[in-house]
């Protein structure tokens, strides 16, 4: 059962309603969104009319007996679906369609800086880059680490976008949420239960990636984690998923992008770049994310993507980028939104 409370209720009313909420034997879990607080009652709803009392206490817009296992992530919960904010003034899940751009890894100093400021002037509005990498072979560069996240901000800084990197361990989340206006969650990790639950007790947005390998609803249940622990501002990433498909790196699931539209609130992105595994391939893909209903999209752009130390292969150039930028605002257009 989840709790609706109206537009800017009072601390002492939310108090009272969470109070009632335990009184009738839940575990009210709050969750505050820009606009309204809402309380997910946890516990066992089954033949009792408690919707109805809560209805009745002053500042409870509506009661909703949401009946799928992701109850936060329900699109019921908020049927108009949720804005993150990203940095000072960057709105994912608005009118405007938004572009997260930059190398797979932080290399350098001048590599960073370099890339955000071409990926700006072609019209990206957030960078992003590794600095702890999960990579498949141990042997792999493994990212530059709290450097990176450094060079990453400082970068960050000198052109105004805010930045998106990943975390991979629990115990990092303190370092890069110090450093990024957005923490990434790698496919590999996306049921990483502890990572997401410590994910959701910050304050600062989460790019959560559907792993290689899990369902739809499993994706919605790992976001319901970081929900549940606190945290509103998630942002979903379709990355490809695997099949028997060897052309590309992945399997981009387009699909998912209406499927998810249709089930849940939360804004939801599209990474053309490791679905497809190939630079040539990703506008295509960029620009079917976007006819399918994308509220964004997370893009690999190399300025020397044959000396790249990840993804090379996947990375467009930055003059490449430019013009799949162009090309993009039709579609964008199309679809009666902007860029
Ligand atoms: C990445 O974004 O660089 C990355 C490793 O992505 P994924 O987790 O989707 O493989
Ligand atoms: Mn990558």
């Amino acid at each position: 059962m989840i709790v609706v409370l109206k537009e800017g209720a009072k601390e002492e009313d939310i108090e009272k309603v969470k109070k009632k909420v335990e009184e009738l034997g839940y575990q009210p879990h709050l969750l505050r969104g820009v606009l309204r607080t809402v309380i997910n009652c946890i516990g066992d709803e089954r033949g009792k009319e408690d919707n109805k009392i809560l209805e009745a206490i002053e500042p409870v817009e509506k009661v909703l007996m949401v009946l799928e296992p992701y109850k936060l992530a329900s699109r019921t919960t908020n049927p108009e679906g949720t804005r993150v904010q990203i940095g000072k003034d960057v709105i994912i899940g608005g009118e405007k369609i938004v572009v997260i751009a930059g190398p797979c890894s932080v290399e350098s100093k001048e590599q960073i800086l370099e890339i955000a400021e071409k990926v700006k002037e072609a019209g990206a509005r957030a960078l992003r880059g590794g600095a702890f990498k999960p990579r498949t072979a141990p042997y792999s560069f493994q990212g530059l680490g709290k450097k990176g996240l450094e060079m990453l901000a400082e970068a960050g800084k000198k052109t105004g976008l805010p930045v998106v990197t990943e975390v991979m361990s629990p115990e990092d989340v303190k370092t890069v949420a110090d450093y990024a206006d957005v923490l990434q969650v790698g496919a590999r990790n996306v049921q990483n239960f502890p990572l997401l639950k410590k994910l959701g007790k910050i304050n600062k947005p989460v790019l959560l990636k559907r792993g290689l390998m899990t369902t739809i609803e499993e994706f919605l249940l790992a976001a319901e984690y970081i929900l549940s622990e606190g945290n509103p501002n998630v942002i979903l990433c379709e990355r490809g998923i695997r099949t028997f498909e060897t052309a590309t790196r992945n399997t981009l699931d387009i699909s998912a992008i209406p499927v998810l539209k249709k089930k849940t609130h939360l804004p939801v992105i599209v990474d053309p770049s490791h679905a497809t595994g190939y630079w040539e391939y990703v506008p295509s893909m960029c620009y079917a994310a976007i006819a399918a209903g994308a509220d964004g999209l997370l893009v690999e752009v190399h300025s020397n993507p044959e000396e790249a130390l990840s993804d090379g292969t996947q990375s467009l150039k930055p003059e490449k980028f430019k013009i799949m930028m162009e090309n993009l605002s039709k579609f964008v257009r199309a679809t009666g939104r902007k860029l």
